[in-house]
């Protein structure tokens, strides 16, 4: 559970925990505000200094300079930013939420040599986690996942996408979907849910009777049921081929599913181009496409999705994220956060390690975990940017700009995170 909403600094006639209940307010003192409004490029988080915010029902309605602050607005009740930077509610859009169990010991087999796939064909890897996630009860499985939101909001996430993908059966990747839908009344963080029935083939059927089961029965009920917004899958060998894409991904799409792939992450499987032909809202891995992918996703305007800690923990090249910028690609940043390749979900960290190993420049890695993140999940009208209109998500951190915040990495420097005009811890 999250704390209680904190009382604004200044009483007013109408400050009562009925008015931080009704998410009205302004935030005042911010030293630098990022912006991340949409136009530009995405190096232009377009900073406002000594700015103020306000808002009310849960939604930004003015933005600018503090001295600007129109007369009327002063009214509500006030929180001091203590001169620290804002930025939007930062968005994760790609993790791994919903698992039973970890796998501490292929951390160390990996740092001995075996590779992601020799240990994925002995029997570890996702089936590991498909076992370890069918045995546990709906309630561990929650109380799981809300542990690590419950961390995640101090870092300063308001949005976090979700993917089933170890269940790898009817009933249990329902049981997936099923365990975010329960979750969410009681999470501050607004969650997004997608359907990853393709992660692997489960170990009982074979590849082509499991697509046919998730084309034919799986897609129908979790669109029936509104259980995901989203279809995504894992495009790689020992996974799925491009034809199973093309299949389990148009399915998808007649249900009403927008298609997301996993992609080009241990091989160029033609990935960029793939995810260009079949209307992905986003491509996600992106380690080996090529030229040819990269322009393909530019002219689609598929978001790619660069996912640091993946590459890290794997030893893995990175993706080369300026490349797709350079081409006209946006990029959003993710943790992938999941209990085998990347067991972390400290997505500022991911901010800091596209910078130095994927050669994002601060700006636009932060960009890329707000307003392109968002874009990524189909809400850029809804948040990512701090604009009238959008949700009041935000975050308070310890630093004077983007380049001081991601250059002298600190454990945890959110101060205070907002969502829908609450203020939390
Ligand atoms: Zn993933």
């Amino acid at each position: 559970m999250w704390k209680q909403p904190e009382m604004p600094l200044s009483d007013t006639a109408h400050t009562s925990s009925a008015s931080a209940h009704s998410g009205v307010g302004i935030l005042t003192d911010i030293g630098w505000l990022a912006t991340c409004r949409a136009e530009g490029k995405q190096s232009d988080v377009h900073p406002i200094e000594h700015a103020a915010v306000a808002f009310s029902g849960g939604r930004i309605d003015w933005v600018g300079k503090e001295e600007d602050l129109p007369v009327e607005l002063r009214e509500r009740p006030t929180y001091s930013a203590g001169g620290r930077m804002v930025t939007p509610g930062l968005v994760d859009c790609h993790t791994h939420l919903v698992f039973g169990g970890w796998r501490t010991d292929e951390f160390r087999r990996r740092l001995a040599g075996e590779s992601y796939l020799d240990i994925a064909a002995s029997g570890g890897g996702i089936k590991r986690t498909m076992k370890q996630t069918r045995e546990a009860s709906t309630e561990e499985l929650q109380r799981h996942a809300l542990g690590n939101l419950q961390q995640m909001v101090r870092l300063g996430i308001t949005t976090v996408e979700c993917k089933s993908g170890y269940g790898l059966s009817f009933e249990d990747e329902l049981k997936l979907l099923r365990v975010v839908r329960n979750i969410q009344p009681e999470t501050p963080v607004h969650l997004v849910s997608t359907l990853l029935a393709a992660h692997v083939t489960p170990p009982e059927c074979n590849s082509q009777s499991y697509i046919q089961m998730i084309v034919h029965e799986l897609i129908p009920t979790v669109s029936a049921e509104g259980l995901a917004a989203f279809n995504d899958i894992f495009v790689e060998e020992g996974a799925f081929s491009a034809d199973d894409a093309r299949a389990v991904l148009g399915a998808g799409v007649e249900h009403g599913l927008r298609p997301k792939l996993h992609v080009d992450q241990l091989h160029d499987v033609g990935g960029g181009r793939l995810a260009a032909e079949v209307g992905a809202i986003s491509a996600d891995h992106l380690e080996f496409t090529s030229a040819d992918g990269r322009r393909a996703m530019a002219a689609a305007g598929v978001v790619g999705v660069c996912l640091p800690f993946a590459s890290l923990y794997l030893n893995q090249p990175p993706m080369n994220a300026r490349a797709f910028l350079e081409d006209g690609v946006d990029v959003a940043v993710a943790t992938d956060f999941n209990p085998g390749s990347a067991p972390s979900f400290d997505l500022p960290l991911a901010l800091m390690l596209a910078c130095t190993m994927s050669r994002m420049t601060p700006a636009e890695a932060l960009k890329g975990a707000t307003l392109i993140a968002a874009r990524a999940l189909d809400l850029e009208r809804d948040r990512g940017s701090i604009e009238p209109g959008k949700r009041a998500d935000f975050a308070e951190l310890s630093a004077d700009n983007v380049d001081q915040w991601l250059y002298h990495f600190r454990p945890n420097v959110c101060e205070r995170t907002w969502i829908g005009g609450q203020p939390l811890v």
